[in-house]
């Protein structure tokens, strides 16, 4: 085994088990807790690398990257996970299983128009800002809750959950209250449109996942904790 794949699997080895021991104690079955691999610090060596030490599902947050990879690993599946403008949805649309990110209802009502143009019908996830900070893409709650009604009516879209980030610097307290929030918010939101099956809830990086499958994640958005001490930085 090369070097590479040797560190990698020690590093999948390890956040398993951490996974599997948050599960745990959240008393939730590890199947409720899905890992993304999110490759965007890496090169394209590494995602062969993860493919063959079976990783399946990962993450850009680049739409143009996104793109590239998607075409040369058709084997994967590929979510989008960062900022997406409007003109690059008709690009990225046939390529992408999950948008994680959508952060305004204008950008859903034009992934609606494509997806409709395209006969496509993606999943999406809302990207809120749960802790209302100002430097934070999103929607908040409030408005969230005001723009529901023209988010729903949308019909080319699958709206599957939320996404949101925990502040970067902050109390285990601050970053439960985060993830907390988006899990009460989608409750609020799936009670008030039982036709919808608002499942996933995108929340956890490198930093904070283990808190993130404790108080409620489905997707756990990894990156650095995979790569550490692989050498593969672009
Ligand atoms: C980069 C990124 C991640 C992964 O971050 P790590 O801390 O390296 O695990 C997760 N989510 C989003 C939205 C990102 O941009």
């Amino acid at each position: 085994m090369s070097l590479l794949l040797a560190q990698l699997q020690n590093n999948l080895d390890r956040v398993e088990e951490q996974i599997a021991r948050a599960c745990e104690r959240a008393g939730r079955p590890r199947e409720s807790v899905q890992l993304l691999a999110v490759t965007k610090y890496v090169p394209t060596s590494a995602i062969g690398a993860l493919q063959q030490l079976g990783i399946r599902h990962c993450g850009e947050s680049r739409p143009q990257q996104l793109l590239q990879r998607a075409v040369q690993f058709p084997g994967l599946r590929w979510d989008l996970i960062g900022q997406l403008q409007r003109n690059k949805v008709r690009h990225v649309l046939p390529f992408v299983r999950l948008i994680h990110s959508v952060d305004s209802l204008r950008l859903l009502e034009r992934i609606d128009q494509v997806a409709n143009e395209l006969k496509l019908r993606p999943r999406v996830l809302l990207e809120v800002n749960v802790s209302g900070e100002e430097s934070k893409q999103g929607f908040t709650p409030t408005q969230l809750h005001e723009q529901w009604p023209q988010l729903t009516e949308l019909a080319h879209v699958e709206i599957s959950g939320g996404m949101t980030m925990a502040p970067a610097v902050a109390s285990e307290t601050a970053i439960r209250d985060v993830f907390r929030g988006l899990r009460e918010l989608c409750d609020e939101l799936q009670q008030r449109s039982p036709q919808l099956q608002l499942t996933e809830l995108s929340m956890g990086m490198s930093g904070d996942f283990e808190l993130a499958i404790e108080e409620g994640a489905t997707l756990v958005r990894l990156g650095s904790v995979l790569f550490e001490g692989c050498d593969v930085e672009e």
